[in-house]
């Protein structure tokens, strides 16, 4: 005698791993993604997607930079309870400390691993753009490491708001160079880079910042902050006997620090939050287009020109948004909001005074939500990704407060 059929499929897991597994083979997350780029660029973007895949299959290459997060960055980062702002708020809050990390945010999970990629490649030559400076700084940083060239497109607007970081950059050895076109920032920094990478790609790596851009870089900057979400689900299952937390919180510029997270909790049952700035909200406020090479959401005007996003933040600062955000916000698998300045300066001061840690703003976007929606949040945990620490923008929140008093 056989087996009775069984009369039904098992459960289905609640949230297939694949939501934040790879691309299809043209790189696209839903209809999102894609290598939307010059026939000059489609050989460098092919030769560094199999290099990534090839490392990143290479216990060799995995156990290397496994040693330099470890040794160089000092990771893992812990898992932080806030005790009393718990009390306060009624709300369990979880901190993921890549504030504590080397160069202070969890921007050098990505800069260390395309850098050692760059060695694997057989380049000696980063190329990198930078906004408010931090994914410069970081590049520069892994330049200095590695003993690698290191030129920086910075806009020339920008250059003139972060001088502090362009002195940082020089200091580690790095050229910064200005981007004149457009409206000077961000953006127009992007461009200059991609421009700088077609004609110097034999000895040249560009280093993108973050879940953006052509294929493969949304995959693999994801990929190299995955990190910080394996670790954070780890520590907090050991934390909460088992469980995952219910809510799991980032703040969204292009989204890496987000996908890192994400990424630790996609399969599980947490939801999955983003965090834009009301200024540059491109998940909120903006439409499909093509920007960067990609196709995800932007904020753009009627005419379809890219609009520049405005917020107290300069890293969050980029009209655009990495297309695995579109994708997950088109499912629905994450929730995407934004917050207003002032509210990000009321979470600012209030994580200082309540648990003596200063955020950067970026992730005070991240609380600032959890803060508006905590009567919602009752007695449920939050996990939020404090994504770097404030000492870059204590100088700018003196003058606002000044201002304001
Ligand atoms: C750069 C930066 C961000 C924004 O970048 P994402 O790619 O959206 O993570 C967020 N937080 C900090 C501390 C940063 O330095």
């Amino acid at each position: 005698m056989t087996d009775p059929a069984p009369t039904s499929e098992p459960p289905a897991a609640p949230h297939p791993a694949s939501f934040m597994g790879e691309p299809s083979p043209d790189g696209r997350f839903g209809e999102f993604g894609g290598r939307y780029i010059p026939e000059t660029l489609m050989p460098a973007c092919i030769e560094l997607e199999a290099a990534f895949r090839d490392a990143w299959a290479d216990p060799v290459f995995r156990a290397e930079l496994d040693g330099l997060l470890r040794d160089y960055a000092g990771r893992p980062s812990p898992l932080t309870e806030c005790v009393r702002l718990s009390e306060e708020t009624g709300v369990r809050i979880l901190l993921k400390r890549e504030d504590l990390n080397h160069t202070g945010s969890h921007k050098i999970n990505n800069v260390l691993g395309q850098a050692l990629l760059t060695k694997r490649m057989g380049k000696q030559r980063l190329v990198a753009e930078t906004g408010a400076g931090q994914h410069g700084v970081a590049t520069a940083t892994a330049a200095a490491l590695m003993g690698f060239e290191c030129v920086v497109y910075m806009g020339e607007v920008d250059m003139v708001r972060q001088e502090l970081n362009v002195f940082r950059m020089r200091l580690l050895g790095a050229e910064v160079r200005p981007a004149h076109s457009g409206s000077r920032t961000l953006k127009d920094a992007v461009n200059e880079a991609m421009r700088d990478w077609v004609a110097t790609v034999e000895t040249s790596h560009y280093c993108l910042g973050s879940v953006m851009g052509p294929h493969p870089y949304p995959w693999m900057v994801r990929e190299l902050h995955r990190v910080l979400g394996d670790e954070a689900r780890e520590q907090s299952r050991s934390l909460l006997g088992g469980a995952d937390p219910d809510v799991v919180v980032a703040c969204v510029g292009g989204g890496s620090n987000a996908a890192g997270i994400f990424s630790g909790f996609a399969d599980t049952d947490a939801e999955l939050v983003g965090v834009e700035p009301a200024g540059g909200a491109a998940i909120g406020r903006g439409v499909p287009g093509v920007v960067h090479g990609m196709k995800s959401f932007l904020m753009q005007d009627e005419v379809g020109q890219v609009l520049e996003a405005q917020s107290i933040s300069a890293g969050l600062d980029y009209p655009g948004v990495g297309p695995e955000h579109a994708h997950l916000a088109e499912i629905g698998r994450a929730k995407y909001h934004s917050v207003n300045d002032d509210e990000v300066l009321d979470a600012f001061v209030t994580l200082t005074r309540t648990e003596g840690i200063i955020p950067a703003l970026e992730p005070a976007h991240a609380l600032a939500w959890v803060l508006r929606e905590r009567a919602s949040l009752a007695g449920r945990t939050v996990l939020i990704n404090l994504s770097g620490r404030g000492d870059k923008d204590v100088a700018q929140v003196m003058d606002i407060m000044a201002r304001r008093s």
